[in-house]
Protein backbone atom coordinates (compact mmCIF):
# COMPACT_ATOMS: atom_id res chain seq x y z
CA UNK A 1 0.00 0.00 0.00
CA UNK A 2 1.43 2.96 -0.75
CA UNK A 3 0.85 6.67 0.18
CA UNK A 4 -0.55 7.66 -3.69
CA UNK A 5 -0.66 10.93 -4.32
CA UNK A 6 -0.52 13.81 -1.37
CA UNK A 7 -0.69 17.37 -1.05
CA UNK A 8 3.63 17.32 -0.89
CA UNK A 9 3.53 21.70 -1.01
CA UNK A 10 1.17 21.49 2.05
CA UNK A 11 3.65 19.19 3.74
CA UNK A 12 6.28 20.92 3.35
CA UNK A 13 4.84 24.57 4.09
CA UNK A 14 3.99 22.95 7.71
CA UNK A 15 7.39 21.68 8.09
CA UNK A 16 8.62 25.15 7.59
CA UNK A 17 6.00 26.79 9.60
CA UNK A 18 7.02 24.45 12.82
CA UNK A 19 10.48 25.15 12.03
CA UNK A 20 9.97 28.91 12.32
CA UNK A 21 8.95 28.87 15.92
CA UNK A 22 11.54 29.40 18.01
CA UNK A 23 11.26 26.46 20.75
CA UNK A 24 15.05 26.86 21.21
CA UNK A 25 16.59 26.91 24.40
CA UNK A 26 17.57 28.30 27.16
CA UNK A 27 14.28 29.79 26.47
CA UNK A 28 12.03 27.92 24.06
CA UNK A 29 9.07 29.42 22.50
CA UNK A 30 6.87 26.56 23.58
CA UNK A 31 3.48 28.20 23.62
CA UNK A 32 3.51 29.21 19.74
CA UNK A 33 4.47 25.48 19.37
CA UNK A 34 1.58 24.58 21.50
CA UNK A 35 -0.55 26.72 19.40
CA UNK A 36 0.79 25.82 16.08
CA UNK A 37 0.51 21.69 17.14
CA UNK A 38 -3.13 22.43 18.66
CA UNK A 39 -4.69 23.74 15.43
CA UNK A 40 -2.94 21.00 13.37
CA UNK A 41 -4.91 18.48 15.59
CA UNK A 42 -7.97 20.70 15.20
CA UNK A 43 -7.29 20.38 10.89
CA UNK A 44 -6.80 16.83 10.77
CA UNK A 45 -9.59 16.20 13.67
CA UNK A 46 -7.56 14.55 15.89
CA UNK A 47 -8.40 14.45 19.73
CA UNK A 48 -5.93 16.63 21.40
CA UNK A 49 -4.87 16.87 25.01
CA UNK A 50 -2.64 19.33 27.08
CA UNK A 51 -0.49 18.08 29.95
CA UNK A 52 1.39 19.97 32.08
CA UNK A 53 4.23 18.34 33.91
CA UNK A 54 6.64 19.85 36.32
CA UNK A 55 7.38 22.81 38.56
CA UNK A 56 7.22 24.75 35.38
CA UNK A 57 4.39 23.25 34.06
CA UNK A 58 5.78 22.35 31.17
CA UNK A 59 2.84 20.86 28.73
CA UNK A 60 2.60 17.89 26.72
CA UNK A 61 0.49 17.68 24.01
CA UNK A 62 -1.09 14.29 22.94
CA UNK A 63 -3.18 13.52 19.66
CA UNK A 64 -4.88 10.61 19.32
CA UNK A 65 -6.39 8.56 16.62
CA UNK A 66 -9.11 5.72 18.53
CA UNK A 67 -8.60 2.15 17.33
CA UNK A 68 -11.90 -0.52 16.32
CA UNK A 69 -10.03 -2.00 19.39
CA UNK A 70 -9.28 0.31 22.01
CA UNK A 71 -8.69 -2.46 24.35
CA UNK A 72 -5.39 -3.44 22.00
CA UNK A 73 -1.95 -1.80 23.78
CA UNK A 74 -1.61 1.41 21.49
CA UNK A 75 0.92 2.71 18.88
CA UNK A 76 3.20 5.82 20.43
CA UNK A 77 4.45 7.95 17.70
CA UNK A 78 6.79 10.09 20.07
CA UNK A 79 8.93 13.79 18.78
CA UNK A 80 10.37 16.40 20.74
CA UNK A 81 9.85 20.29 20.17
CA UNK A 82 12.38 21.95 21.24
CA UNK A 83 15.44 22.25 19.71
CA UNK A 84 19.23 23.22 20.58
CA UNK A 85 20.77 26.89 20.22
CA UNK A 86 22.73 28.29 17.03
CA UNK A 87 25.38 30.06 16.33
CA UNK A 88 24.28 32.51 14.01
CA UNK A 89 27.74 33.73 12.38
CA UNK A 90 28.28 29.86 10.95
CA UNK A 91 24.25 29.69 9.47
CA UNK A 92 24.31 30.49 5.68
CA UNK A 93 20.72 31.29 6.33
CA UNK A 94 18.77 32.47 8.94
CA UNK A 95 18.13 29.40 11.01
CA UNK A 96 14.21 30.29 11.98
CA UNK A 97 13.24 31.41 8.16
CA UNK A 98 13.20 28.04 7.15
CA UNK A 99 14.55 28.56 3.67
CA UNK A 100 14.71 26.10 0.83
CA UNK A 101 17.77 26.45 -2.00
CA UNK A 102 17.79 25.68 -5.36
CA UNK A 103 18.93 22.03 -4.19
CA UNK A 104 15.53 21.95 -2.42
CA UNK A 105 17.81 21.57 0.96
CA UNK A 106 15.53 23.13 3.57
CA UNK A 107 17.28 24.45 6.41
CA UNK A 108 16.56 25.17 10.09
CA UNK A 109 17.43 24.39 13.70
CA UNK A 110 15.27 21.21 13.64
CA UNK A 111 15.05 19.74 10.17
CA UNK A 112 16.78 17.17 11.05
CA UNK A 113 16.09 16.94 15.29
CA UNK A 114 13.40 16.53 14.79
CA UNK A 115 10.89 19.05 13.85
CA UNK A 116 10.81 16.50 10.55
CA UNK A 117 9.58 13.78 12.16
CA UNK A 118 6.64 15.32 14.03
CA UNK A 119 5.23 16.28 10.62
CA UNK A 120 5.94 13.39 9.14
CA UNK A 121 3.84 11.68 11.46
CA UNK A 122 0.95 14.22 11.11
CA UNK A 123 1.74 14.50 7.49
CA UNK A 124 1.13 9.97 6.99
CA UNK A 125 -1.95 10.58 9.39
CA UNK A 126 -3.31 13.60 7.19
CA UNK A 127 -3.19 10.74 4.25
CA UNK A 128 -4.44 7.84 5.81
CA UNK A 129 -7.08 9.10 7.80
CA UNK A 130 -7.97 12.33 6.23
CA UNK A 131 -8.00 11.48 2.85
CA UNK A 132 -8.18 7.99 2.65
CA UNK A 133 -10.31 7.38 5.64
CA UNK A 134 -8.77 4.73 6.81
CA UNK A 135 -9.57 3.71 10.47
CA UNK A 136 -7.02 1.03 12.77
CA UNK A 137 -7.07 -2.13 14.93
CA UNK A 138 -5.23 -0.39 17.92
CA UNK A 139 -5.05 3.31 19.28
CA UNK A 140 -2.37 5.74 17.36
CA UNK A 141 -1.22 8.51 20.17
CA UNK A 142 1.02 11.16 18.79
CA UNK A 143 3.00 12.84 21.65
CA UNK A 144 5.32 16.45 21.26
CA UNK A 145 7.35 16.58 24.37
CA UNK A 146 9.15 19.88 25.60
CA UNK A 147 12.65 19.66 27.05
CA UNK A 148 14.58 16.62 25.70
CA UNK A 149 17.66 18.66 25.04
CA UNK A 150 17.91 19.80 28.30
CA UNK A 151 18.48 17.70 31.81
CA UNK A 152 18.58 14.31 29.67
CA UNK A 153 14.74 14.74 29.20
CA UNK A 154 14.76 14.50 33.08
CA UNK A 155 12.06 17.70 33.32
CA UNK A 156 9.62 16.42 29.85
CA UNK A 157 8.90 12.68 28.68
CA UNK A 158 10.17 11.29 31.95
CA UNK A 159 7.96 13.86 34.43
CA UNK A 160 5.22 12.45 31.70
CA UNK A 161 5.86 8.87 32.67
CA UNK A 162 4.19 9.58 36.32
CA UNK A 163 1.16 10.73 35.00
CA UNK A 164 -2.20 9.22 34.95
CA UNK A 165 -2.55 10.61 31.25
CA UNK A 166 0.79 8.39 30.35
CA UNK A 167 -0.67 5.12 31.61
CA UNK A 168 -3.95 5.63 30.27
CA UNK A 169 -2.24 5.50 26.75
CA UNK A 170 -1.97 1.78 27.27
CA UNK A 171 1.08 1.46 24.91
CA UNK A 172 2.27 -1.27 22.73
CA UNK A 173 5.36 -0.19 21.10
CA UNK A 174 6.78 3.30 20.41
CA UNK A 175 8.69 4.91 17.61
CA UNK A 176 11.12 8.26 18.93
CA UNK A 177 13.81 9.40 17.07
CA UNK A 178 16.56 8.21 15.48
CA UNK A 179 19.90 9.82 13.04
CA UNK A 180 20.11 10.46 9.61
CA UNK A 181 22.20 8.04 7.58
CA UNK A 182 25.24 9.25 4.93
CA UNK A 183 24.60 6.10 2.80
CA UNK A 184 21.53 4.82 1.12
CA UNK A 185 20.07 3.22 4.08
CA UNK A 186 18.08 4.06 7.26
CA UNK A 187 19.50 4.08 10.78
CA UNK A 188 17.08 2.23 12.92
CA UNK A 189 18.15 2.15 17.03
CA UNK A 190 17.36 -0.60 19.50
CA UNK A 191 19.19 0.88 22.87
CA UNK A 192 21.09 3.53 23.66
CA UNK A 193 24.18 4.39 25.59
CA UNK A 194 24.29 4.88 29.43
CA UNK A 195 25.66 8.48 30.08
CA UNK A 196 28.23 8.88 33.26
CA UNK A 197 29.63 11.88 34.65
CA UNK A 198 32.28 10.93 37.34
CA UNK A 199 33.99 13.61 39.10
CA UNK A 200 36.96 12.76 40.36
CA UNK A 201 38.57 15.15 43.35
CA UNK A 202 42.29 14.67 44.14
CA UNK A 203 43.37 15.68 47.78
CA UNK A 204 47.46 16.38 47.56
CA UNK A 205 49.71 18.57 49.98
CA UNK A 206 49.55 22.13 49.12
CA UNK A 207 52.54 24.64 49.33
CA UNK A 208 54.79 27.30 47.97
CA UNK A 209 54.88 27.35 43.81
CA UNK A 210 58.84 27.43 44.14
CA UNK A 211 59.53 24.43 45.78
CA UNK A 212 58.70 20.36 45.13
CA UNK A 213 56.08 19.69 47.23
CA UNK A 214 55.45 16.12 47.89
CA UNK A 215 52.50 14.14 47.00
CA UNK A 216 50.69 17.23 44.95
CA UNK A 217 46.83 17.22 43.96
CA UNK A 218 48.58 17.83 40.41
CA UNK A 219 50.51 14.77 40.12
CA UNK A 220 47.58 12.68 40.95
CA UNK A 221 45.27 14.38 39.06
CA UNK A 222 47.91 13.64 36.14
CA UNK A 223 47.47 9.91 37.10
CA UNK A 224 43.60 9.96 36.75
CA UNK A 225 43.52 11.50 33.61
CA UNK A 226 45.90 9.18 32.42
CA UNK A 227 44.19 6.62 33.30
CA UNK A 228 40.84 7.71 31.81
CA UNK A 229 42.21 9.25 28.51
CA UNK A 230 44.20 5.81 27.47
CA UNK A 231 41.54 4.11 27.93
CA UNK A 232 39.41 6.67 25.91
CA UNK A 233 42.63 6.12 23.00
CA UNK A 234 42.23 2.51 23.15
CA UNK A 235 38.38 2.40 22.74
CA UNK A 236 38.78 5.34 20.01
CA UNK A 237 41.31 2.72 18.18
CA UNK A 238 39.07 -0.19 18.60
CA UNK A 239 36.52 1.82 16.59
CA UNK A 240 38.04 2.90 13.95
CA UNK A 241 39.92 -0.20 13.17
CA UNK A 242 36.60 -2.16 12.50
CA UNK A 243 34.51 -1.13 9.58
CA UNK A 244 31.31 -3.15 11.37
CA UNK A 245 31.68 -1.10 14.36
CA UNK A 246 29.50 2.30 15.32
CA UNK A 247 30.27 4.58 17.69
CA UNK A 248 27.28 3.66 19.74
CA UNK A 249 29.41 0.27 20.21
CA UNK A 250 31.89 1.67 22.16
CA UNK A 251 32.65 3.50 25.70
CA UNK A 252 33.50 7.06 24.58
CA UNK A 253 35.63 9.33 27.37
CA UNK A 254 36.15 12.53 27.32
CA UNK A 255 37.55 14.95 30.15
CA UNK A 256 35.03 18.23 29.81
CA UNK A 257 35.78 19.75 33.24
CA UNK A 258 38.79 20.53 35.28
CA UNK A 259 38.75 22.60 38.49
CA UNK A 260 41.32 24.09 40.82
CA UNK A 261 44.03 26.47 41.57
CA UNK A 262 44.03 29.38 44.04
CA UNK A 263 46.82 31.97 42.51
CA UNK A 264 49.84 31.24 40.49
CA UNK A 265 52.33 30.88 43.40
CA UNK A 266 50.37 28.34 45.30
CA UNK A 267 50.46 24.63 44.76
CA UNK A 268 46.90 23.95 45.68
CA UNK A 269 45.71 21.13 48.27
CA UNK A 270 42.90 19.96 45.34
CA UNK A 271 42.03 19.16 41.90
CA UNK A 272 38.54 18.10 40.31
CA UNK A 273 38.53 16.29 36.88
CA UNK A 274 35.14 15.94 35.74
CA UNK A 275 34.48 13.04 32.67
CA UNK A 276 31.65 12.24 30.40
CA UNK A 277 31.77 8.70 29.88
CA UNK A 278 29.02 6.98 27.50
CA UNK A 279 28.92 3.09 28.03
CA UNK A 280 27.05 0.30 25.50
CA UNK A 281 24.72 -1.76 26.86
CA UNK A 282 27.10 -4.78 26.24
CA UNK A 283 29.56 -3.09 29.00
CA UNK A 284 29.32 -5.04 32.59
CA UNK A 285 28.39 -1.76 34.65
CA UNK A 286 29.79 -3.18 37.76
CA UNK A 287 32.76 -4.34 36.72
CA UNK A 288 33.38 -0.70 34.69
CA UNK A 289 32.73 1.18 37.91
CA UNK A 290 35.77 -1.24 39.77
CA UNK A 291 38.01 0.10 36.70
CA UNK A 292 37.17 3.92 37.73
CA UNK A 293 38.22 2.74 41.61
CA UNK A 294 41.04 1.21 40.47
CA UNK A 295 41.96 4.06 38.36
CA UNK A 296 41.50 6.31 41.06
CA UNK A 297 43.40 4.25 44.38
CA UNK A 298 46.46 3.73 41.77
CA UNK A 299 46.51 7.74 41.82
CA UNK A 300 47.45 8.00 45.45
CA UNK A 301 45.60 8.01 49.05
CA UNK A 302 43.02 11.12 49.37
CA UNK A 303 41.38 10.07 45.60
CA UNK A 304 37.34 10.42 45.65
CA UNK A 305 35.54 9.83 43.18
CA UNK A 306 31.21 10.62 42.75
CA UNK A 307 28.62 10.30 39.89
CA UNK A 308 26.74 13.56 38.66
CA UNK A 309 24.94 11.05 36.75
CA UNK A 310 24.74 7.05 36.71
CA UNK A 311 22.10 5.77 34.26
CA UNK A 312 22.00 1.74 34.93
CA UNK A 313 19.67 1.34 32.24
CA UNK A 314 20.47 -1.38 30.18
CA UNK A 315 17.42 -2.12 28.65
CA UNK A 316 17.23 -2.86 24.40
CA UNK A 317 14.41 -3.55 22.16
CA UNK A 318 15.00 -6.88 20.49
CA UNK A 319 15.12 -6.85 16.65
CA UNK A 320 14.46 -10.51 15.95
CA UNK A 321 11.92 -11.65 14.08
CA UNK A 322 10.65 -13.07 17.17
CA UNK A 323 9.36 -9.50 18.34
CA UNK A 324 6.43 -9.07 16.03
CA UNK A 325 6.63 -5.19 16.49
CA UNK A 326 10.19 -5.41 15.00
CA UNK A 327 9.07 -7.97 12.58
CA UNK A 328 6.32 -5.24 11.34
CA UNK A 329 8.81 -2.44 11.63
CA UNK A 330 11.72 -4.22 9.46
CA UNK A 331 9.02 -5.84 7.32
CA UNK A 332 7.52 -2.39 5.75
CA UNK A 333 11.37 -0.96 5.46
CA UNK A 334 12.06 -4.38 3.74
CA UNK A 335 9.48 -4.04 1.36
CA UNK A 336 10.41 -0.71 0.46
CA UNK A 337 13.83 -1.88 -0.57
CA UNK A 338 15.76 0.03 1.92
CA UNK A 339 18.65 -1.47 3.76
CA UNK A 340 18.77 -0.80 7.49
CA UNK A 341 21.46 -0.91 9.97
CA UNK A 342 20.67 -1.58 13.37
CA UNK A 343 22.19 0.77 16.13
CA UNK A 344 22.70 1.56 19.43
CA UNK A 345 22.12 5.28 19.80
CA UNK A 346 25.44 7.29 21.18
CA UNK A 347 23.87 9.80 22.81
CA UNK A 348 21.04 9.85 24.89
CA UNK A 349 16.59 9.70 23.74
CA UNK A 350 13.47 10.05 25.28
CA UNK A 351 13.49 6.48 23.97
CA UNK A 352 15.32 5.17 26.63
CA UNK A 353 13.10 6.22 29.56
CA UNK A 354 9.85 3.94 27.88
CA UNK A 355 12.52 0.85 27.43
CA UNK A 356 13.56 1.71 30.96
CA UNK A 357 9.56 0.56 32.04
CA UNK A 358 9.73 -1.87 29.21
CA UNK A 359 8.23 -0.95 26.21
CA UNK A 360 9.62 -1.65 23.17
CA UNK A 361 11.16 1.29 21.61
CA UNK A 362 12.77 1.89 17.79
CA UNK A 363 14.56 5.35 17.15
CA UNK A 364 14.02 6.05 13.63
CA UNK A 365 14.40 9.37 11.83
CA UNK A 366 13.43 8.26 8.16
CA UNK A 367 16.59 10.09 6.97
CA UNK A 368 18.55 8.41 4.34
CA UNK A 369 21.37 9.62 1.87
CA UNK A 370 22.26 12.66 4.29
CA UNK A 371 24.88 13.93 5.94
CA UNK A 372 23.92 13.89 10.05
CA UNK A 373 23.72 17.58 11.03
CA UNK A 374 22.31 17.20 14.60
CA UNK A 375 23.26 20.22 16.33
CA UNK A 376 25.26 21.39 13.74
CA UNK A 377 25.77 24.31 11.61
CA UNK A 378 23.45 24.63 8.86
CA UNK A 379 21.18 21.65 9.82
CA UNK A 380 19.22 20.86 6.72
CA UNK A 381 16.61 18.62 4.99
CA UNK A 382 16.36 17.86 1.55
CA UNK A 383 12.77 18.15 0.46
CA UNK A 384 12.58 15.25 -1.61
CA UNK A 385 14.11 12.87 1.85
CA UNK A 386 11.52 14.93 3.91
CA UNK A 387 8.57 13.74 1.57
CA UNK A 388 9.56 10.04 1.46
CA UNK A 389 9.24 10.02 5.34
CA UNK A 390 6.15 10.80 4.62
CA UNK A 391 5.46 7.81 2.64
CA UNK A 392 7.33 5.77 5.47
CA UNK A 393 5.10 6.23 7.64
CA UNK A 394 1.92 5.98 5.48
CA UNK A 395 3.31 2.11 5.47
CA UNK A 396 4.96 2.11 8.99
CA UNK A 397 1.63 3.06 10.56
CA UNK A 398 -0.90 0.23 9.42
CA UNK A 399 1.47 -2.23 9.32
CA UNK A 400 2.08 -1.59 13.13
CA UNK A 401 -1.77 -0.51 14.09
CA UNK A 402 -3.24 -3.05 12.68
CA UNK A 403 -0.85 -5.65 13.86
CA UNK A 404 -2.37 -8.91 14.89
CA UNK A 405 -0.07 -11.14 17.60
ZN1 LIG B 1 16.44 15.00 19.27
Amino acid sequence: MHCGEFDKDLAVQKFQEYLKIKSVHPDPDYASAVTFLERYAKELRLDVKRIEVGANRREIIVMTIPGKDPSLPSILLNSHTDVVPVFLEHWKYDPWAAVKDDKRDIYGRGAQDMKCVGIQYLEAIRVLKVIRKESFQRTIHISFVPDEEINGGQLGMKLFLDTAEFKALNIGFALDEGLANPDNKYSVFYGERSPWWVRVKCHGNPGHGSRFISNTAAEKVQKVINSFLSFRSSEESRLNGDSCMFLGDVTSVNLTMLEGGVQPNVVPEEFIATFDIRIPPSVDLNAFEDKITSWCKEAGDDVTFEFLSKNKNQKTTSTKEDNPWWAAFAGVLQRRGVGIVKEIFPAATDGRFLREIGYPVIGFSPMRNTPILLHDNNEFLNEEIFLEGIEVYCELLPALANLKM
